[in-house]
């Protein structure tokens, strides 16, 4: 392999980046920690793997924050549209869902799995197990190959890191590739956990685990200062909120924590205006008025936060409707409006979605995704200082950058 390039890391960035270096004719050995590749993959968009999301690319990067300028480049080479060819090329088309998501047809992640293992088959790479890498070797401020964790080395004109961040390490990654980049001089941005459930202060959330709300309106507050909003789809958690809005609002949230009162503000019916939701209310009330409150909250709320309902309104649950007064009234469109969560904290990193910091980005080049402090070594994937919302974003990050890697380092200069 002295000729030829390393991957370290077979996940989505890893394989990618293999397969691509292989079909520009590199030599390329795939060296996977684990007994198995794209392990995370697998388990991604809860087993259907949400690819990617056919947004355009200025809206695209928008999603990465800041940062998501890094990508401009890895994106106008290998973007969705591409992805989704290079899918549908090895038996397994895609489709679109709501909000622009993408998934394969099958909805199995594992058919994603397969494509890009077919992909490292057709360029012949050499993958090996249970090859955990321990350290990069690096001779007059070049890569030189790789040392494993049983002290063996193997040389390399390239080696590209792709070893994932540190969440779910049951997959694998648990952060082996910030240690491997840190030791070469690389400068790291801390990591900490993005898109990742909030715990809350609140006893009665663990009585409502597994309420999923749809189609509400989820705000950050931090000292009552609306710092973001999000609407769509949440659940309640013994310890919490989850569920693609609140992991939405999570990076943020774990942001202000300390910078004040941090809480989640739930709109039950954001669709409707304070006008309409009175209305709606006086109706409901007056219309079936012999009906006890909590009979006419079954068409409020889910049923299993009836008694919440009754609780934070302090109505009696068996009060007909026509006696509940206009103040009770206002409680009630108070509460459905503004359900309050008091934000303690997060989950720990390993129940991450997606690690925040990383591999400091003003030192890769983003035409090549080569370091800037050791010729030869290149990076993709999580192990970046990049993170995005839901909505299959990381993904295409994640394929994109592997697929500029493979060729950069199998052409240096293809890509300058
Ligand atoms: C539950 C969950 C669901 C998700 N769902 C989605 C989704 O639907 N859409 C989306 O866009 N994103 C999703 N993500 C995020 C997405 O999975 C990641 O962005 C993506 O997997 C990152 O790819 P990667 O190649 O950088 O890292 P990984 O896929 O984590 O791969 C890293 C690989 O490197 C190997 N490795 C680590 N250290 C070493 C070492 N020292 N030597 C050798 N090998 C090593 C690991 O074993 C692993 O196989 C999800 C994440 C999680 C946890």
């Amino acid at each position: 392999m002295e000729n030829g390039i390393i991957v370290v890391g077979g996940g989505a960035s890893g394989m990618m980046a293999a397969g691509r270096a292989a079909q520009c004719g590199a030599p390329v050995l795939l060296l996977e920690k684990t007994g198995r590749l794209g392990n995370k993959l697998r388990i991604t968009g809860k087993g259907r793997c949400n690819v990617t999301n056919q947004a355009e690319l200025r809206e695209f990067i928008t999603h990465f924050g800041p940062q998501g300028r890094f990508l401009y480049r890895a994106f106008s080479r290998f973007f969705h549209e591409d992805l989704r060819a290079f899918l549908q090329q090895r038996g397994v088309p895609t489709v679109i869902e709501r909000g622009g998501r993408i998934f394969p047809y099958s909805n199995e992640a594992e058919d994603v799995v397969r494509a890009l293992t077919a992909y490292l088959t057709e360029g012949r790479v050499e993958i090996r197990y249970r090859a955990p890498v321990r350290r990069l070797l690096i001779e007059e401020g070049r890569v030189a190959g790789v040392e494993l964790e049983d002290g063996s080395a193997l040389p390399a004109r390239a080696v590209i890191l792709a070893t994932g961040g540190l969440s779910y390490p049951l997959t694998g990654s648990n952060g082996d590739g910030y240690r491997l980049a840190g030791e070469v001089g690389h400068r790291l941005i801390p990591q900490r956990p993005a898109l990742v459930p909030l715990v809350t202060k609140e006893p009665w959330v663990a009585s409502l685990q597994g309420v999923a709300l749809r189609n509400v309106r989820a705000s950050l507050l931090v000292s009552e200062e609306v710092r973001a909003q999000q609407f769509g789809e949440m659940l309640f958690t013994h310890f919490g909120l989850s569920g693609p809005i609140i992991l939405t609002l999570s990076k943020a949230a774990v942001a202000a924590l300390g910078q004040g009162r941090v809480q989640i503000s739930i709109d039950l019916k954001p669709a409707l205006s304070d006008e309409q939701l009175d209305a709606r209310l006086r109706r409901d009330l007056d219309e079936v008025g012999k009906k006890t409150f909590r009979n006419i909250l079954k068409g409020l709320v889910p049923l299993r936060m009836r008694d919440l309902y009754v609780t934070l309104t302090g109505i009696p649950a068996d009060k007909p409707g026509h006696q509940i007064t206009a103040a009770e009234r206002q409680r009630l469109m108070s509460s459905l409006r503004d359900l309050r969560l008091t934000v303690i904290g997060a989950r720990p990193i390993e129940e991450a979605i997606i690690t925040a910091g990383g591999v400091d980005l003003s030192e890769v080049e983003p035409r090549t995704m080569e370091s800037r402090r050791v010729r030869g070594l290149y990076f993709c994937g999580e192990v970046l200082d990049l993170d995005a919302d839901t909505g299959g974003y990381n993904l295409q990050a994640a394929f994109s950058t592997g697929y500029l890697a493979g060729e950069c380092a199998a052409e240096p200069g293809a890509s300058a």
